[in-house]
C-alpha cells in the first residue's frame, strides 16, 4: 500500500526551520515509496489564528518545492464531523462535562501533590468525575459554561491492552496515566485537538503520522480514541527537533529562522532544506 503522511500546522505564525523539517520529513516518506503528502491547516484554535497565515504557509512550502497533493484540510470546515463523533462518545459513555476552572485544577494539584509543581506535567485530577449526576444536571440547567473530558479509564476497559508502532522507538504500549482524562471539546472553541486530529487522520486515510517528538505522549490518548472509533492505526514517526543555537526549542517567535526571513535574506531552498 503507498503511503499517504499528512503535513498539519496550525496557521498561527510563519513557518520556521522546524516546521520545515517536519514538512520534508512527511513529504519524503510519501514521495520515496510514490505515495501522496497532504496539507491540513489545523485551526480550531480561533483566539490563535490569523488569517494571513493560511497562505504564507503555503507560499512556504511552494517555494521549498514540498508541494502537497489536492486541496489542503481546513479543519474549521470540519466541525459538524468533530460534533458527530462528540455525540457518539457521549452515548458510549465516554465523555463528561468538566465546570472547572484551569486555576480550579491548579489549586487542586496543588493540594494534592508534593512534586515539584510542574502544572504542564499533571494530570487532570478527575474533580468532575466524581461530581454526583444531580449536581452535573443542575449546572447544565443553570448553563455553566464546561468542556467535556474522555473517561480514559473506562475507554481502556473497553478497548484492553494497546499499542502503537513508532518508527524510531519502536512497539509502545499505551499508558493511559500520561495523559489522564483531556479534554475532548473545549468550552471555548467546543472542539479540541486529540478529537480533531484523530477525526482528519481517519477521514484523509492517513497511513503515516510523523511528527515532532514534542507529540510522543498525545499519541498515547489518541490511539485509545482510534481503537474507540473503530479507526485504522496509522504508523508514527516522532522526529527530534530542531534546536536553536542556545539548545532551545524552536518557536514561531524565532523570526531569525522563519523561512519567510530567510527566503528575503536571499538563501534559496537548497540552501534552506541544507540547513535541517
Ligand atoms: N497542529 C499540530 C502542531 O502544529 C500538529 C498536529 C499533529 O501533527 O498531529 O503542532
Amino acid at each position: 500500500m503507498k503511503p499517504i503522511s499528512r503535513f498539519a500546522p496550525s496557521p498561527t505564525g510563519y513557518l520556521h526551520l522546524g516546521h520545515a523539517y517536519a514538512a520534508r520529513i512527511a513529504y519524503e516518506t510519501a514521495r520515496e515509496k510514490g505515495g501522496t503528502f497532504l496539507l491540513r491547516h489545523e485551526d480550531i484554535d480561533t483566539s490563535r489564528v490569523r488569517p494571513e497565515f493560511f497562505a504564507a504557509i503555503e507560499e512556504d512550502l511552494k517555494w521549498l518545492g514540498l508541494n502537497w497533493d489536492g486541496e489542503p484540510l481546513i479543519q474549521s470546515t470540519r466541525i459538524a464531523a468533530y460534533e458527530e463523533v462528540l455525540e457518539k462518545l457521549k452515548s458510549m459513555g465516554l465523555l463528561y462535562p468538566c465546570f472547572c476552572t484551569r486555576k480550579e485544577i491548579q489549586a487542586t494539584i496543588n493540594s494534592i501533590s508534593n512534586a515539584p509543581q510542574d502544572g504542564a506535567e499533571q494530570t487532570y485530577p478527575k474533580t468532575c468525575h466524581r461530581m454526583s449526576q444531580k449536581k452535573v444536571d443542575q449546572k447544565i440547567r443553570n448553563g455553566e459554561s464546561h468542556s467535556w473530558r474522555f473517561d480514559s479509564e473506562k475507554a481502556a476497559e473497553i478497548h484492553g491492552p494497546l499499542t502503537f508502532n513508532d518508527l524510531e522507538r519502536g512497539e509502545t504500549g499505551i499508558d493511559i496515566s500520561i495523559n489522564g482524562d483531556v479534554v475532548l471539546a473545549r468550552k471555548d472553541v467546543g472542539i479540541a485537538y486529540h478529537l480533531a486530529v484523530v477525526v482528519d487522520d481517519e477521514f484523509q486515510d492517513v497511513t503515516h503520522v510523523t511528527r515532532g517528538e514534542d507529540l510522543f505522549f498525545a499519541t498515547h490518548v489518541q490511539r485509545q480514541l482510534q481503537e474507540i472509533l473503530g479507526y485504522r492505526e496509522p504508523i508514527y514517526r516522532h522526529h527530534e527537533l530542531i534546536n536553536d543555537e542556545d539548545g532551545n526549542r524552536l518557536a514561531k517567535r524565532h523570526d531569525s529562522l522563519a523561512i519567510k526571513t530567510l527566503r528575503e535574506r536571499g538563501f534559496s531552498p537548497a540552501e534552506v532544506l541544507d540547513m535541517i
